[in-house]
């Protein structure tokens, strides 16, 4: 566990420089790694030599040095001793998950989780591997143990649960998961930088790199962040489900997303910042908005005591207007009369996303859900890019309001 600033945590990761000696590392664009000596080859494959035991390298599906590094950056970040990177967000939380969980284990889960991963939970999991899930509502400490069996092996959680932005209590999560030997997993995809799940008990940390830390809604992506005997284990040749899914990173993807991270800290600061002032626009006048930096927001205090004080409350809001049809009214003018961002799924790009959740990134989950969630079709979630100047979003965003007669 690190709870420094990751700022300096990243600071203090050894600099790989270019192989000519640029500033920047090369990208070991290689599939399969030589020896020196015949020897070696068995020695790896009989796990005697490794990326950290005499610098050894076997094939790209197992560890890369180019993808290597942006794990480190990425247990940097987190405050984790190692971490991986995956080809995807659904691909690190299904490693994750198939890692604690054998047939015939269970899983306590969040009720309101991202689509994607409430189907793998909820669908694909139970008929594909019996692993069943209990969702339960995860600010609800009781609810989370009375689903709680001898046979849970993970508990898991959003940070910020999408699209509801519900803070997770995750030091309570810990203690309840840790009672019953069980993992806690922890979606930090909505907050990087601004919590680390670790620091409160958290075991195991996934993302999806997909969102804020690649910020330019150009790469899919996604990590696990864990000890050491963890992320060993998903690469394990006989068992290991990174390995043997397959859902390994490119070294060119990692690349690219190792150049991001150093302003990773300035984006989510602005992103945050300008989030909290719309948020506070939009309360002010007297709009149904969700903001974990708003202080009438229901885990406020929570917050608080999870979020580094330097990054803010994330740069996601959520509007609900009352009504689908006016949603739809609303996000048309915002994008096509005023330019203040664009109805597409995704978070954590430059510009500003708009999407109604109930009938996209959350039409995975059941109606009951979805209605004990609070996800009514007229909820849009938006994730608040940082292009162009604040005053003029704020106007724009205005104006469409007053155009759709919100205010
Ligand atoms: N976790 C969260 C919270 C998400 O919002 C998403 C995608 O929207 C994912 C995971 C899945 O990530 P990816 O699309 O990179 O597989």
């Amino acid at each position: 566990m690190n709870e420094r600033d990751p700022i300096e945590s990243l600071a203090d990761i050894r600099h790989e420089f270019g192989e000519h000696g640029g500033v920047n590392m090369s990208v070991e664009a290689s599939t399969t790694f030589t020896v020196m000596e015949p020897g070696t080859i068995p020695e790896i494959f009989a796990g005697l030599k490794s990326p950290d035991e005499g610098g050894c390298y076997l094939y790209g599906r197992h560890f890369n040095p180019t993808v290597y590094n942006l794990g480190r950056q990425l247990a940097a970040l987190e405050g984790t001793e190692a971490a991986y990177c995956t080809s995807s967000g659904m691909g690190a939380i299904a490693a994750a998950i198939l890692y604690c969980c054998n047939s015939g284990d269970h899983i306590v889960s969040s009720n309101t989780i991202y689509g994607g991963t409430y189907a793998l939970l909820h669908d694909f999991l139970p008929a594909k591997a019996n692993i069943h899930t209990s969702l339960v509502d995860i600010n609800d400490p009781a609810a989370v143990t009375r689903a709680m069996t001898p046979n849970t092996k993970a508990v898991f959680a959003e940070s910020l649960s999408n699209p509801t932005l519900r803070v997770s209590d995750i030091p309570a999560l810990a203690r309840i998961a840790h009672d019953q030997n069980a993992r806690l997993i922890i979606d930090n995809t909505f907050t990087p930088l601004l919590m680390a799940p670790v620091e409160f008990g958290a075991d195991i940390v996934v993302h999806s790199m997909t969102k804020f830390i690649s910020g330019a809604s150009d790469i899919i992506a996604g990590a696990v962040c864990a000890d050491q005997a963890t992320i060993q284990s998903l690469m394990d040749l006989q068992m290991g489900p990174i390995m043997l899914l397959g859902p390994t990173m490119d070294p060119t993807v990692a690349f690219h997303l190792s150049m991001r991270i150093p302003h990773l800290p300035l984006r989510m600061t602005e992103h945050s910042r300008r989030a909290r002032v719309i948020a506070e626009m939009l309360q002010a006048e007297d709009l149904n908005v969700v903001y974990p930096g708003l202080a009438q927001h229901p885990d406020h205090e929570l917050a608080q005591s999870l979020f580094r004080d330097a990054y803010g409350y994330g740069g996601v809001l959520t509007l609900d207007v009352g009504d689908e049809e006016r949603a739809n009214h609303l996000m048309d003018i915002l994008q096509n009369r005023y330019r203040f961002g664009y109805m597409a799924v995704s978070l954590g790009y430059f510009d500003t996303l708009m999407s109604c959740s109930a009938s996209s990134t959350s039409s995975e989950l059941d109606p009951e859900d979805l209605t004990s969630a609070g996800i009514s079709p007229s909820l849009i979630r938006i994730s608040i890019g940082y292009t162009g100047s604040l005053e003029q979003r704020l106007a724009q965003l205005q104006n469409a309001l007053k155009d759709v007669g919100l205010i």
